[in-house]
Parts: structure tokens; sequence; C-alpha cells
């Protein structure tokens, strides 16, 4: 970006205004290392006029803009090259709770981490119906996205639970929208990805929260009795919390997930299934929050050697346990994430699988692991949240780690990912877009991955709520992205 702007009338704010190196620096990246940015200036707002008098001036200077929460995303989502970053972090206070009524709620700035939600509710006995696997990511982050969490397959996607927002449009006016009021843009922000507006407030739903869960681990090794099983327990709709992992079938990966104790104490059953020949194998969690948990509800499946481990989790420590990169990140220091999330219809995947397991080796994992979430096509009501067509899906994370700077292994792990992608898309899936792959990368493959009628309408709300398409990110739905 060659332009220089001085913003020599640039308005007045609550909150702050950067130009310097350091926020400029921290802006133009995230948590996927891979894409680096230069923006221009970053804005933390304090209230809401700050959001408003941003989004004008960018429209009388001609400039872009990116709304950002905690960056986790990991292909420049939240980056704005040679525009202007609102970092949403500072907007975070927690507004008011209820309670009283049939439908429990609590009242948040866009920027409040979901921690910091869940911190303020729990205490109440209150959580939100949908958690993702990592709660530092704002509200205004995985709404904008979408938030796939373990009761999914249930409860739907955060973007399903949530009852209001305030959005501030690309017009600098703030609306108030719902399923009854200005739908339209209700409809448009949920996993718009920054794209029609800027999330202020969210009311999201609350349920009651158990002070404990039991939980529930076994092992697959074979891919169509893991699907099968998967399946059943899903058509069973007892358990709250439903995900898996494929992890190597190694010790130290095995330890990883059921610790060290209960290695040493199922020995056995461990050497067993270690020394079967596949290099993968599934571990499946399940999470049952009432006291009465019956384990009737398992017989019958096919996990590895009929072998199940049962424990008890604190319900708040479970919801804040590592995810799979975090881990990856204290152990080695800060990693580049080549990742690709998908979302893949059930009865394709098994045949999908067998190609992806083939082609991942270790190395190219660089120590990460493939995250399965069961979803329901019915239990999900966002309109931009894009999914095959069928009624059983399956949200399919392959999350990868590489050190900073090996540039070659990243490229290796890139490139895999962009065939992995095109497999998906001829296997009927589609992509997650919080991940590091440049597709769908310009408007004409984003009429693809939304199909055409649909583009029609993403199109026609564009031009009704940013008619100046002035929030604009690397992931370049609209054209217009600087680089
Ligand atoms: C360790 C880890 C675990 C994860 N686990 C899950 C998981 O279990 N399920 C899941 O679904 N995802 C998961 N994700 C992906 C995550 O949901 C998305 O990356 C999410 O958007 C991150 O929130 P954020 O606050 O970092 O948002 P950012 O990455 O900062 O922003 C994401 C997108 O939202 C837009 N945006 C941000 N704030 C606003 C706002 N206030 N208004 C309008 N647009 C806005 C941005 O422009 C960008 O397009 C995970 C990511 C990581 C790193």
């Amino acid at each position: 970006m060659n332009q220089v702007f001085t913003f020599s009338d640039f308005p007045w704010t609550e909150g702050s205004f950067s130009t310097n190196s350091e926020d400029i620096s921290k802006a133009g990246q995230d948590f996927g290392q891979i894409i680096l940015t230069h923006p221009i200036g970053v804005l933390k707002p304090k209230e809401i006029t700050d959001i408003c008098n941003i989004v004008r001036y960018a429209a009388q200077n001609q400039l872009k803009l990116i709304p950002r929460g905690m960056s986790h995303s990991a292909f420049g989502q939240s980056q704005c090259h040679g525009g202007i970053v609102i970092d949403m972090t500072s907007f975070n206070r927690i507004l008011s709770k209820d309670y009283s009524s049939g439908s429990a709620w609590v009242n948040v700035e866009a920027g409040c981490t979901w921690n910091k939600l869940i911190k303020s509710t729990i205490e109440d006995r209150y959580s939100p119906f949908v958690t993702t696997d990592w709660q530092f990511i704002t509200v205004g982050g995985t709404l904008s996205t979408g938030g796939v969490g373990f009761m999914s397959y249930q409860k739907g996607l955060q973007t399903d639970n949530v009852l209001e927002l305030d959005v501030v449009t690309g017009r600098g006016e703030v609306k108030i929208c719902s399923l009854e009021s200005n739908q339209r843009l209700f409809h448009a922000v949920r996993s718009g990805l920054g794209q029609f507006g800027i999330i202020a407030r969210a009311k999201v739903k609350l349920g009651y929260a158990p002070s404990d869960l039991k939980i529930i681990q076994f092992f697959h090794t074979d891919s169509k009795l893991y699907l099968q099983d998967i399946q059943r327990l899903v058509d069973q709709q007892y358990f709250d919390c439903i995900h898996s992992f494929i992890i190597p079938n190694q010790l130290k990966a095995i330890e990883e997930r059921i610790g060290q104790n209960k290695t040493l104490e199922y020995k056995e059953v461990i050497t067993n299934l270690i020394a079967q020949p596949q290099q993968w194998i599934y571990f499946t969690e399940l999470g049952k929050c009432s006291a009465d948990y019956s384990k009737s509800h398992l017989e019958g499946l096919n996990q590895f050697a009929n072998f199940v481990l049962l424990s008890q989790a604190n319900f708040f420590d479970y919801l804040h346990k590592d995810p799979p990169l975090i881990t990856a990140e204290k152990r080695q220091g800060k990693l580049t994430h080549p990742e690709l999330t998908l979302i893949m219809p059930e009865h394709n995947l098994h045949e999908f699988m067998s190609e992806l397991l083939l082609e991942l080796t270790y190395d190219l994992m660089g120590g990460g692991t493939v995250l399965l979430i069961p979803l329901i096509r019915d239990q999900l009501s966002t309109p931009l949240f894009q999914t095959p067509a069928t009624n059983s899906l399956f949200f399919v994370g392959i999350l990868r780690n590489a050190p900073l700077n090996e540039t070659e292994l990243i490229d290796r792990q890139t490139q895999q990912n962009l065939v992995i992608y095109e497999k998906a898309v001829n296997f009927g899936g589609n992509r997650y877009p919080c991940d590091s792959i440049p597709k769908p990368g310009s408007p004409s493959e984003w009429a693809e991955h939304f199909g055409v009628d649909k583009w029609q309408e993403i199109c026609e709300l564009k031009a009704e709520f940013d008619p100046e398409n002035l929030f604009i990110s690397n992931l370049n739905m609209f054209g217009g992205a600087l680089n």
C-alpha cells in the first residue's frame, strides 16, 4: 500500500486509535501465522459511537475496515491490508442477565470472550447452550463464523443460539436485529465473517449448567465401525456432548488423551491397541450432564476391545480444557497452523476418511490431530453457515502445526490442504472458513461455495448493508481486497 494516510481529521473516540508499529504489526497477524498484512490503523472502541464514527469516516475517506476479535482464525479473516482494523476486544462489558423468564439470557458487548461470559453465568448455574472447544475467543468472532461445539448435534451452532444483536452497518447506523425484527440483517451477520456489519452487542441464550459431567472415552480402529457407532449415538440423543479425534496409534498420543495413569492401569489393552496395523485411530469422548448416567446406552457399540473409560469432570473445567492447537503452542511456543476445516456429508465420510488417512503422515500433521464433531442439519438455522444438503453431517478439522518459518513444511501442508479441500468438495463437502486455505478466494469462488441462487441473495444483502464494500478481509469475498 503506497498511500500515506495521515488521519488528520480523525473523529472523536472514547476508545483509542493507534498507528504505532507494535499495534499495526499485531493487527496484521493472526493465530494461523500464515498471512501477514499491513493495516494503516487500529481502533480500540469503548462505546458504540466509536464504531459508528469510524465506519462513517472510512466511507468518507474511501478506507477499508474489518472487525477483529481474538484473531484466532487462521488466514487473515480479521485482517485488512491497507485499511483499519477494529479491535473489538476493548469492547467487552457484560451488560445484563435474566434468569427469571422461561428463556434465560445474557447480554454482552461483542468483544467479550466466551470465557468471561461463562465465568459470569456459571456461578448462577447457567451456561450457553453451545460452546466451542476454546473459550478465549470473542462472542462477536464466533457469531460471525458459526461456533461449532460438542453439543451442536442437539443444539445447533452458537449462531443458532443468539436471541438479538446490535449491529453497526456499513452505513454507520446501529440496528437491533433478531428473528422478529430486521431479520435480513440478523441473517446476514451471523456467520457473515464481518462482511455485512459489526456486531456490537449479543443477547445469548443460556441453559442450566450442571456442576459436573460424566465423561466416557473409547477407541476405534476401523472407520466404518466408528461411523456406525457415532450415528447410533446421535440417533439415541442421550449424550450431551459427542466429539472424536483421529490420533496416531502411538503410546504418546494415547497418553496425551487418557493420561499416563490410565495408560499404565490399562497397559494390556493399550499395548494390544498399539499392536494393531492402523497408523491412525479414533478416540471418542462423550459427555453426559445429568447425574443419572446409564451405561446401557453404550451396549452394542463396536469400540476397540469393548474398552470404555469412565470419569467425572467439573463442568466449567471441562469447557476450559486446552484444545490440541493450544496444547501444542503451550509445549512448543508460537507455531504456524496450516489448518483445514470442513463440513462433510456423513454418507460419504467413510470414503473421504479412507483417502484422507492414506495421505496424512505424522510429520505433515506436525503433531496435530483431526477433530470430528457430528452435526444434524435440522438443528442448524443460520442461513450463511453453508452445509451440504443432507441431514447427517460432520465437522472435520484437520488441525496442523508447523514451527514458525519452516516454509518448506508449511508449503507442503498448505498444498495438501488444497488437495484435500478439492477432494472434500467432490465428496459433497464444503469449507468452514476459519482455517487457512486460499479457497474460496474470489467472488466467483464464493459464488460456487454458496451456490448461484444463494450467492445472488448474499450480494443483495451486501448491497443493502454495506453498499460501499467497506468491510474487506483477506477472504476477498466481494473483491477489492488490497495486497
Ligand atoms: C484453539 C482454537 C480452537 C477453536 N475451536 C473451535 C471450535 O471448537 N468450533 C469452532 O466453530 N471454531 C473453533 N475455532 C475457530 C474460531 O471459532 C474462529 O476462529 C473464531 O472466529 C475465533 O473468534 P475470534 O474472536 O478470534 O474472531 P476473529 O478470528 O478475530 O474473527 C473471525 C471473523 O469474525 C469477524 N468478526 C470478529 N468480530 C466481529 C464482530 N464483532 N462483528 C462482526 N464480525 C466480527 C472477523 O472479521 C473475522 O471474519 C477455534 C480456533 C482456535 C484457534
